[in-house]
């Protein structure tokens, strides 16, 4: 009798993750499906004398100059911590202790 039970509990937990499985795999599919398709339109284009006709009569426009990169800022002292020791107030460089490996 007490089987009988837990086999049907165990058939009940077995249609649940298959159920939930089902749907994971649907999920997936319908995910795929949204996803457009990169290849194909634009590489024919490569081909077509619109575009080179239209690239060698405009060239590609210069890049933009690289913006001057900030300076990093200079943290005070207390804020610095050594990747020595581990303790803030000085640097590796400046680390009294001696070198941990
Ligand atoms: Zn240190």
């Amino acid at each position: 009798m007490l089987s009988s039970v837990l086999g049907d509990e165990a058939d009940k937990t077995f249609e649940k993750v298959a159920k939930r499985f089902k749907k994971k795999e649907e999920s997936a599919k319908e995910k795929e499906k949204a996803k457009p398709k990169k290849s194909g339109g634009g590489y024919r284009n490569f081909n077509s004398q619109a575009y080179w006709a239209q690239r060698l009569a405009m060239p590609p426009p210069p890049p933009p100059p690289l913006p001057p990169l900030p300076l990093a800022p200079r943290l005070p002292k207390s804020q610095l911590r050594c990747n020595n020791c581990g303790e803030f107030g000085h640097f590796v460089r400046e680390c009294t202790k001696s070198a941990m490996k």
